[in-house]
């Protein structure tokens, strides 16, 4: 288990690995090569070196774990990406709304004080109509509208 050797965190990011030469066995299979790894705490950031020694089996898990990482960055990076740009789009859509919603408002004001006007000028021409028929109706003895 490689710790970090300023807060003693356990979670480490793998920078470099390679075989440590001076202390290179002459193992026949392999399997005990020590290696040197460049390491960096995940907590405090602190880049330390320190010795592997593994078998070449858990060389390949510290390759695979080395991927895995990186996929893992590359997934949260992407991840990131799409809640920023969907965060940018929602902002966007609220603000649309907010501008449509005042639009439409503006509008029906409008609406409501044309039908207001029309309403008047309706009105107005009832009543001329009503004191045409009634000036008619006085004036001349023709009873031409009854209804
Ligand atoms: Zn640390």
């Amino acid at each position: 288990m490689i710790t970090c050797p300023k807060c003693g965190a356990t979670a480490v990011n793998f920078v470099k690995l390679w075989p440590s030469a001076l202390t290179e066995t002459k193992d026949t299979e392999g399997k005990t090569q020590p290696l040197t790894g460049v390491f960096e705490c995940r907590e405090c950031k602190t880049k330390f070196r320190a010795k592997v020694h593994s078998k070449k089996k858990e060389k390949q898990q510290i390759v695979n774990v080395k991927n895995s990482v990186e996929k893992i960055r590359d997934l949260r990076d992407d991840l990131m990406q799409t809640l920023r740009i969907l965060r940018e789009k929602i902002q966007m859509l609220e603000s649309e709304k907010r501008n449509l919603l005042e639009e439409v408002e503006t509008l029906r004001k409008t609406a409501e004080a044309r039908v207001t006007i029309l309403e008047g000028e309706v009105n107005q021409m009832r009543q001329e109509v009503k004191a045409l028929k009634e000036l008619l109706s006085s004036n001349n003895t023709a009873p031409a509208q009854k209804s």
